[in-house]
């Protein structure tokens, strides 16, 4: 028993180190989003890349191995929930599948992302998919053999999926999706016949500051800790922790569209307030994070959606927001401006996807993807594949690839598996926010009231605090008795959109 202490220390000393050498990283990653001058763009990414290095040795090392070998028997005994046997086996599962990769792979996939990034710019602003296909050719075939390497029993993907969502199968997904798709396609088209809601009053003049501001002080009534956290500028808003102690938000601002800062700022304080909320006993230890990409997404949709575009919230806040930009929303009553931000509309693409709609191009990303992996749709048919599935799906044809099978820079970068965790999230938020529901007597009216304080704890009881000790299915299945379900966000979006729209 004392051994057994002794070694978990020393592997927990180790393993801190790790953690220290990313979370160093993380910083520079963020700085050169946020403040990093163009200029030092070259020698940025060689510094991230050294720190990167160290950490993937420290965390490889034959030492590490050894470890663990002696602590896998000894936890054994333990309970599986304990924090002890729960970092053995989250470290057992990142150090193995770092270990698979040979640096040959790895540095390959890193080479041939950089270029793919480039030629993907270009074949952006040039509408040419030949000019991105040879490298996602490449792409492809590093990562069929990349999922080879890591092995799996079904499924090619699923190795590929695990990374971003731990234990989650791919034939898990498809089922969920299928089920999803055959309603959620007709009540996308049924949505699109009714009359359309007038949303120009989002497009007004919205004072930058004060929508930051505004943005600000919403997050911060959620419960967002600016002693631990803050928010700033950057292109392409996104979140990271350098610790528990330590959460970013970024966000940008469109001074004549309301949307991006302030949906953006909930979306993003939903991240955030998952990694403020992770038990402070677990930082700097590989347990420190969220579980997986789709229950970090489910916290984001949560607070930005299934909280920020509901009735009972801008019950409370609209008569703040019209006193905030008085000269854009005096004339606007709120009932207008709940329709305007819960409009629903297909559209091409995915970044301006509505609430109702989103999963549907996530759906059309997943299945395309799994196909090239598979060898059953070759890259050049991809454009077209796409534009097919683009009008069954959603009834629109893209009228170039650019606004089609080019629009997303995740291939480019070799993340196959990532896309599917968006819909998941999407899907588990209404899970959780339903059992919420039921738990919590009068949410409804606390939300209507600007208070969020049982809805954090509940959270943070449920879901936050366990970090990467329980698997999204795991905490599914003990907050709500099932795993992943698609029904209850199709209930969701039924009744309130249903009603929004006279379905
Ligand atoms: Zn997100």
């Amino acid at each position: 028993m004392k051994e057994m202490k002794e070694t978990l220390e020393t592997l927990k000393a180790r393993l801190a180190k790790v953690m220290d050498l990313n979370a160093a990283a993380a910083v520079l990653e963020w700085d050169q989003e946020t403040h990093m001058p163009a200029g030092a763009a070259g020698v940025r990414a060689l510094q991230i890349s050294t720190i990167r290095k160290l950490a993937h040795e420290h965390l490889t090392a034959d030492e590490i191995g050894a470890l663990l070998d002696r602590l896998d028997p000894a936890v054994s005994d333990l309970d599986p929930a304990s924090t002890e046997a729960a970092l053995v086996r989250v470290t057992r599962r990142d150090y193995e599948r770092a270990r698979k990769l040979p640096g040959r792979l790895v540095a390959a996939l890193a080479e041939a992302s950089a270029h793919a990034r480039e030629a993907w710019k270009t074949a952006r602003e040039t509408d040419s998919f030949a000019t991105f296909a040879p490298h996602l050719e490449r792409l492809v075939e590093l990562n069929v053999e990349k999922a080879e390497t890591l092995g799996y029993e079904e499924h090619l993907y699923d190795p590929l999926l695990d990374e971003f969502e731990p234990g989650m199968k791919t034939a898990d997904v498809e089922r969920v999706f299928e089920g999803l798709r055959a309603e959620l396609v007709p009540l996308v088209h049924a949505i699109a016949e009714r009359p359309a809601p007038d949303e120009t009053v989002l497009h007004r003049r919205f004072d930058p500051q004060k929508q930051w501001d505004f943005g600000l002080a919403v997050i911060r009534d959620f419960g967002f800790d600016f002693e631990r956290g803050r928010q700033d500028h950057s292109a392409h808003p996104f979140t990271t922790a350098f610790s528990v102690f330590d959460v970013r938000l970024t966000t940008r601002v469109d001074e004549h569209f309301f949307n991006p800062a302030f949906f953006g700022t909930l979306h993003e304080a939903g991240h955030g307030l998952y990694e403020q909320g992770i038990d402070p006993a677990l930082d700097r230890t590989p347990l420190a994070s969220g579980t997986s990409l789709g229950m970090h997404e489910s916290q984001s949709r949560l607070w930005e959606n299934l909280v920020g575009r509901s009735r009972p919230f801008w019950t409370y806040y609209y008569p703040h927001l019209q006193k905030t930009f008085p000269e854009s929303l005096s004339d606007v009553e709120g009932e207008t401006f709940f329709r305007a931000v819960n409009k629903v509309a297909p559209s091409l693409i995915r970044v301006e996807a509505d609430e109702v709609t989103y999963n549907l191009h996530i759906m059309l990303r997943f299945e395309l993807e799994k196909a090239m992996l598979e060898g059953r749709l070759a890259v050049a048919d991809v454009p077209e594949a796409w534009n097919e599935k683009m009008e069954a799906y959603l009834g629109l044809r893209p009228s170039s690839d650019a606004e089609g099978a080019l629009q997303d820079i995740h291939w480019s970068l070799g993340a196959f598996g990532y896309f599917p965790t968006y819909a998941l999230g999407n899907l588990m938020s209404a899970q959780l926010f339903n059992q919420a529901k039921q738990d919590l007597v009068g949410l409804d009216d606390q939300i209507a009231g600007g208070t969020f304080e049982a809805l954090l704890r509940w959270l943070r009881v449920r879901v936050h605090r366990h970090g990467r000790k329980k698997t999204a299915t795991e905490i599914l299945v003990d907050t709500t008795g099932a795993g992943l379900r698609a029904d209850p966000w199709l209930a969701y979006v039924r009744e309130k959109f249903g009603a929004l729209y006279g379905l």
